[in-house]
């Protein structure tokens, strides 16, 4: 028997916004944040194309103004984009008139219907002012990539315990 899950604080505060895409495939829905970058951005276009895999990129507006030919590669190569603010603003520290004003200029050169908030810190008020323009994207697992005292056997390990958690937690 499976049971039924109990919702995270976010999913309670933010009616509507996707940590988790629940079906009876088994499936992986990676996600990208804060690039274009030509220090890690092109790194994983190369290591998805090798696997034949596609991803979400949620771009800072204002890395791709600065690195377009990167932006396009992603686009060319058939992945997402998602709008992440043009400065990687912190919703919580950021009046709303100004948030929303960074997540549309953003929107002028990320052309998507999809939003994650920098950090995941975004004001109720925030949240629904914008998922009535967009679907809001949060997670479920977190890599801690961004940690770096952290190696990639330590995010790896990372994730395996976190799935392994939830797959204990589903499965009664
Ligand atoms: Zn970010």
């Amino acid at each position: 028997m499976t049971k039924a899950r109990i919702p995270s604080i976010a999913q309670l505060l933010y009616k509507g916004a996707l940590c988790r895409i629940e079906g009876k495939e088994k499936a992986v829905y990676l996600t990208f944040d804060d690039g274009p970058i030509p220090e890690a951005t092109p790194l994983v276009l190369d290591i998805l194309k090798q696997y034949n895999a596609k991803a979400t990129f949620f771009c800072v507006g204002d890395n791709v103004r600065k690195h377009p030919a990167i932006y396009q590669r992603i686009m060319n190569e058939g992945h997402s984009v998602g709008n992440h603010t043009y400065n990687h603003v912190d919703g919580w520290k950021t009046p709303i008139n100004e948030y929303i004003e960074n997540v549309e200029k953003c929107a002028t050169l990320v052309d998507s219907k999809l939003f994650r908030p920098p950090y995941g810190r975004i004001g109720l008020k925030q949240f629904n002012n914008l998922k009535k323009k967009y679907k809001i994207v949060l997670w479920d697992l977190l890599s801690m990539d961004y940690d770096p005292v952290l190696g990639a056997e330590d995010c790896f390990k990372i994730v395996e315990k976190k799935h392994q958690k939830w797959v204990n937690y589903r499965v009664s």
